[in-house]
């Protein structure tokens, strides 16, 4: 960026949030930022201060040695240190009787050095001795606001500023003053508010980075360095490693608004996020050097530590007590099986949980409110309007300003959480908190902060600290991370219990399901097995009437008589298949090794080939590798398929059925093939089920024989399958495992 670039950013500044800070081209007035090439450790930049501070011209520095420039001793060291990737540490310099401190950083390709007044430093057993001092009071405070407390009066102690300020952020990035040590004579700033826009996001990214920064003079004339781009890059140097570097104009604006006249401020960091900062502001120059500062930025760290431990006690502290409560609610639920009556007709309930003053559950449609809520009807809205559009967890202190609709229950529920219990469901739990009923302190009237031209919102820094007090509007007290973390098991051990009483449910269901085709196994034996009795007497009276009685018969008489037979003998059959498929799942399996050879022998023989089928060309396979299976069971499932195979070609001019084996991938498939009529592809499946027929009444059956088939394959893990052409013959596979188990 240009120097006329920044200059117009100086006048139209439209966003603080984008102020190029780390950029500023400028060093304070009370050091020197001096900036060498690190190939060739000579001086690239410089700031024009150089000849108040060390007595050399700005014109003479450029291009020269680091050496020729600040010590030899200096320059070597910096050198060496750079050279072995040791770290860069502070090294003294003395000119004439002035002593100075030059401080390294490296930036990119540059190492830039801060040389500043040596100044006086702290007496290192004095310092000892208040920090073990503030130790044990940090140790002691009951409150994370005593502790700051405490903070603040070791800070004004060691360090004199007129003013020391503990500065904590809200989640929005304001600012309040909760610890405050200041000279009688000052007003108190304790508990005022401070807007972001007054420490804006790059202001704050440094603070993280550098820790503690200090303004030796508000009031001060900032030295440019120059040249302002780096002859090693041809870009703007970065330097915000620098401690030197001037300020931006519109902090410095800020602070002269409040009159002041020196600041020094510190990072406040917890868990790596920025928490807040000391802040000292004193009103008139002044000046602490560097070792000062490395004190400072110690105690800072070890009051971040401290702030870290107590708040992380409290959040175990508020985690403990919900989980309680939990476990409470965990046993309710599984104990009574409804997810709302176990939370909330008993106690404790789920607004026992997180401190709240009301809740809702919305479950299946249902809702139900305990404690003070909105209407069940501005409930359901918000569900469908809003809540709907949201993530799983959803949480605000201020619900009307997301939700303008809940401007009408801000008094109920400003703050909501809530969370959804399983994402496939509309089905909420939530807790409210009302409006809180403070009020806000702000430092100057955090609105006025700005004004807008042409549409543009121009950020101006304010003029007025005075106290402006607000009353908090549709804000309720924020939820805290412990209460995120509360709800968030809650509904992780709901969700458990919900998938635990489905796979109970499943589990019982399949059990249930079990049972009930074993019974009807059982049954369907019985009763066919009952049939066979009277079966008998059926067909015993009817071949009498056949043999004996025929000739005294009318036509019609011999007719029914043969129809009886007839149906007899098929009922005979049914009954046989009924019997053989409820047999199949009754019986265990006695695996042993059989040749098929034997077995396919077998039922030829069984279906008579020569007399009933003489045109059949059967085509066997001669060496047929053996199989493991259940003896009888297997010989059911080859005789089926082969009775099938002779059945449906049957008809053919020249029928063929071929019973053959493959193998692939260690695996024996059987096969047995026919030229017959075959049938429609899409019925593969079907068939397979009991009473399934899909042939023409040209071909009597049951229905039942690929259905035996089936079972026996299934109770031996096996396969099988058919592939068919209608009017050229069907193929059914069959494979099965090969161990003996
Ligand atoms: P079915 O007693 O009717 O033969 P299955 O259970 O053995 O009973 O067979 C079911 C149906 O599958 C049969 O009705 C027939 O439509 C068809 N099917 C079975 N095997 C063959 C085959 N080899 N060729 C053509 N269709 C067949």
């Amino acid at each position: 960026m240009s120097k006329t670039a920044y200059s117009e950013q100086e006048v139209n500044i439209t966003n603080c949030d984008r102020e190029p800070i780390h950029i500023i081209g400028k060093a304070q007035e009370h050091g020197v930022i001096v900036v060498c090439d690190l190939n060739s450790f000579n001086v690239s930049q410089c700031s024009e201060n150089i000849e108040n501070i060390l007595g050399i011209s700005h014109t003479e520095v450029l291009g020269k040695p680091l050496k020729q420039v600040l010590s030899k001793k200096v320059a070597k060291s910096f050198k060496k240190k750079f050279k072995n990737e040791d770290s860069l540490l502070p090294e003294k310099l003395k000119i004439g009787e002035q002593k100075f401190l030059c401080i390294p950083s490296i930036s990119g390709e540059h190492l830039i050095i801060d040389v500043e007044p040596s100044g006086k430093s702290l007496d290192p057993v004095h310092f000892q001795e208040q920090l073990t001092k503030i130790l044990t009071e940090l140790d002691e405070s009951e409150s994370v606001n005593d502790m700051c407390q405490q903070a603040a009066l070791l800070v004004k102690h060691l360090f004199d500023y007129d003013r020391i300020m503990i500065y904590k952020f809200d989640e929005e990035w304001n600012g309040e003053v909760v610890a405050e040590v200041k000279e009688p004579e000052l007003d108190s700033w304790l508990g005022l508010h401070y807007p972001a826009t007054d420490i804006p996001k790059p202001a704050r990214e440094i603070f993280m980075k550098q820790g503690v920064r200090i303004i030796s003079d508000v009031n001060y004339r900032a030295s440019p360095i120059n040249p302002e781009i780096s002859p090693v890059t041809g870009r703007p140097l970065d330097i915000s490693t620098s401690e030197l570097r001037a300020v931006s104009p519109i902090h410095i604006e800020y602070l002269q608004n409040m009159k002041v006249g020196a600041s020094l401020t510190a990072a406040i960091v917890l868990n790596g996020e920025l928490w807040g900062l000391v802040a000292c502001h004193h009103y008139s120059p002044k000046f602490i050097n560097y070792h000062q500062r490395q004190s400072c930025l110690f105690l800072t760290q070890v009051f971040s530590n401290k702030l870290a431990l107590k708040t992380t006690k409290t959040f175990l502290e508020n985690t403990s007590k919900s989980d309680e409560v939990r476990k409470k609610l965990v046993l309710q639920i599984t104990s009574i099986r409804s997810i709302e009556d176990a939370l909330y007709r008993f106690d404790p309930k789920f607004t026992d949980l997180i401190e709240c003053s009301g809740g809702a559950l919305v479950m299946d449609g249902e809702i139900y409110l305990s404690g003070e809520t909105p209407k069940k009807a501005e409930l359901r809205q918000l569900c469908d309007e809003f809540l709907a559009e949201k993530e799983v967890y959803f949480s605000t202190k201020s619900l009307s300003a997301v939700y303008p609709k809940a401007a009408a229950f801000k008094n109920i529920a400003s703050g909501i959480l809530s969370v959804q219990i399983s994402e496939q469901d509309a089905n909420y739990i939530m807790w409210f908190r009302p409006e809180a009923k403070e009020t806000v302190n702000w430092g100057g009237n955090p609105e006025k902060n700005g004004f807008v031209k042409d549409g543009i919102e121009y950020l101006t820094p304010r003029k007025s600290f005075e106290r402006w007090t607000e009353k908090k509007n549709g804000v309720a007290k924020p939820w805290q991370d412990y209460d995120l973390e509360a709800v968030s098991s809650l509904r992780e051990s709901i969700v458990h219990i919900l998938v635990k009483q489905q796979k109970d449910k499943i589990d019982s269901l399949n059990g249930q399901l079990v049972e009930a085709n074993k019974e009807l196994e059982t049954f369907s034996y019985s009763v066919s097995h009952d049939l066979r009795a009277p079966l008998r007497g059926i067909d015993g009276y009817a071949r009498i009437l056949k043999d004996h009685y025929m000739d005294r018969l009318d036509d019609y008489s011999q007719k029914a008589v043969n129809t009886i037979v007839r149906s007899a003998s098929e009922m005979d059959t049914l009954i046989d298949d009924i019997l053989s498929y409820s047999r199949v799942g009754q019986t265990d399996l006695a695996k042993q090794v059989l040749s098929m050879r034997q077995i396919v022998e077998n039922a030829l023989d069984a279906q008579n080939v020569t007399s009933n089928y003489p045109n059949t060309i059967i085509k066997l396979e001669e060496k047929l590798p053996k199989i493991v299976g259940d003896r009888r069971m297997i010989a059911q499932l080859v005789n089926n398929l082969i009775s099938n195979a002779l059945k449906y070609s049957g008809k053919k001019e020249q029928p063929v059925v071929e019973i053959g084996y493959y193998r692939k991938n260690d695996q024996t498939t059987y096969f047995i093939k026919d030229n017959g009529v075959g049938f429609d592809p899409k019925h593969k499946n079907k068939i397979f089920e009991v009473f399934s027929r899909v042939a023409t009444e040209d071909f009597k059956g049951s229905g039942i024989g690929l259905s035996i088939a089936k079972k026996v394959v299934d109770k031996h893990k096996g396969e099988l399958w058919v592939e068919t052409t209608p009017g050229e013959g069907s193929c059914f596979y069959f494979s099965l495992p090969d161990i003996e188990e």
